[in-house]
């Protein structure tokens, strides 16, 4: 038996945004090899089950248990593969387990590596045409783990600095008003016809790609399927691609 076998490994992957074609071959080679799966609900569902895998599915807002719990696993010999959608360091579980290493130094052992994935700004802006070609930043509008005045305060400082922007987890149930609150400061700092994008489900048959100025966008364009992208002030439409140009004035 080689080394590989006696000891357990941890691989955070990135799945891409939603098409098996957007998952990276090292990701598919490191599910095709793992012992383990372990993520949310709807990220492990995008894993085919074979003979020796083990799907380890949890319910969102769990991640520092799900965490904790891939690195028992890898510390008992296994090989584990926690799943994020798109890029595991974006918003999501690579960031989780470091977290939870942290906290617990007797897995400081365990190898531990972190595999990207195609983030969903970037296969939405694909889509889109090229909105984030210039300077850009993304910014999450949940604030399950910051107070929302920072949320605000950074929206601001991004208008301010005249990124484009990539908005996150923008509209949720549970907190239907705040995306609403969003677009009232980029319609405040942006003026009406500064294009946003409406980036959904991409790459899946459920994908919806629209782009309206901010004097027609309203709040229930957005869902949490959805990513949002504000252009900077120089971003403009050729014919039915949106782009930022590579120069500022
Ligand atoms: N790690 C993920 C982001 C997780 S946060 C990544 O890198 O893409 C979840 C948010 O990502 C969603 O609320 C939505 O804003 C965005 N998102 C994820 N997949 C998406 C897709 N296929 N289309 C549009 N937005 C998506």
């Amino acid at each position: 038996m080689s080394d590989v076998f006696l000891n357990g490994s941890l691989t955070i992957a990135g799945l891409g945004p939603g098409d098996t074609a957007m998952m990276t071959p090292e990701v598919s080679a490191a599910i095709a090899q793992a012992s383990d799966v372990v993520g949310y609900n709807s990220y492990v569902a995008r894993i085919p089950p074979r003979e020796g895998l083990r799907l380890h599915a949890s319910d969102n807002r769990v991640e520092l248990d799900r965490a904790r719990h891939a690195l028992q696993l890898a510390s008992d010999g296994g090989h584990v593969v926690v799943v994020s959608s798109g890029d595991p360091g974006v918003f999501a579980m690579a960031s989780a387990v470091f977290e939870a290493l942290e906290s617990a130094p007797e897995y400081l052992d365990v190898e531990i590596s972190v595999l990207p994935g195609i983030t969903a700004m970037l296969a939405a802006a694909a889509r889109a045409g090229a909105p984030l070609g210039h300077d850009f930043c993304a910014i999450n509008l949940s604030d399950n783990l910051k107070p929302w005045e920072l949320v605000e305060r950074r929206l601001q400082l991004a208008i301010e600095g005249d990124f484009a922007v990539a908005l996150y987890n923008p509209r949720s149930a549970s907190r239907p008003q705040q995306f609403a609150r969003a677009l009232e400061i980029l319609r405040a700092g942006c003026g009406p016809d500064r294009l946003i994008t409406f980036a959904r489900a991409v790459t899946t048959p459920a994908e919806r790609i629209v782009t309206v100025p901010l004097s027609e966008a309203k709040a229930d364009m957005a869902d949490m399927r959805t990513v949002v992208i504000v252009g900077n002030s120089a971003t403009r439409r050729v014919g039915r691609y949106v782009y930022t140009p590579r120069s500022a004035p």
